[in-house]
């Protein structure tokens, strides 16, 4: 998996590379799917969810710049999956979840595979979670139509923000969010600046800064 989907496709750092080879990616998806754990694309987790694809959560934790001193915080944990890769890498990663289910079974699962500093939450991802911020980078693994106002504010000053927006036509794309560094870009200091990272596919940010209903629901499965 490693160098056919991420080293060919472009990730190149280390700590993401590691990362990626330590967790156990087939704990973090049902029985009958665990065949296909190494493939690269998304499988069902139920209640209508999915596992991010390998290289998805590969370019987002290396597009946020990852390293052993962040501070991390993922909207969507989902089967905790990329909570893990982003916990075999920083120091701290809150995670938030809005399906009960969902978050008991990844908190759990965490914890019996030892990473000890991935903490589930269960509540709106869209708000952000105020009480440990400010955060390094923050991970969004669902798509919405805007950059929650809550995030950017959580946000370090020379922190990063990955996530994918989605717009008009239902087209997503794989955005990074940071303030700009006067020095290296000519933008005056704290002035936000946007890069794409190409077309993706996510399911639906659900929240008071997300989508505010189940519409659109995605579901391949
Ligand atoms: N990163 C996950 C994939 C998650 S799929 C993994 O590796 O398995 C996206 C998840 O985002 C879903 O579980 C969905 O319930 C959750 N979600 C959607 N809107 C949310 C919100 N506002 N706050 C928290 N979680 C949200």
């Amino acid at each position: 998996m490693l160098e056919w989907h991420l080293a060919r496709r472009g990730i190149t750092d280390a700590l993401v590379l590691g990362a990626m080879g330590s967790v156990p990616r087939e704990e973090f998806v049902r029985a009958e799917l665990r065949g296909q754990a190494y493939a690269d694309h998304p499988l069902p987790i139920g209640d209508g969810q999915t596992i991010s694809q390998p290289y998805i959560v590969a370019l987002m934790a290396q597009a946020a710049r990852v390293d052993a001193g962040s501070r991390v915080l993922e909207i969507g944990t989902g089967s905790g999956y990329a909570a893990a890769v982003l916990a075999a890498i920083a120091g701290e990663v809150w995670s938030i979840e809005r399906m009960p289910r969902l978050a008991a079974r990844a908190g759990d699962l965490l914890a019996r595979l030892g990473y000890t500093n991935a903490h589930v939450r269960l509540a709106d991802g869209t708000l952000g979670l105020a009480e440990h911020a400010p955060y390094d980078a923050i991970i969004v693994s669902a798509a919405g139509p805007a950059v929650p106002e809550a995030l950017r504010e959580q946000l370090a000053p020379t922190g990063r923000l990955v996530l994918p927006l989605e717009d008009v036509s239902g087209w997503q794309t794989l955005v990074v969010v940071h303030r700009g560094d006067p020095a290296s870009t000519g933008t005056a200091a704290g002035e936000w600046e946007h890069e794409s990272l190409g077309g993706v596919r996510f399911v639906p940010l659900i929240g008071e800064q997300g989508w505010d209903s189940e519409k659109n629901l995605w579901s391949p499965f």
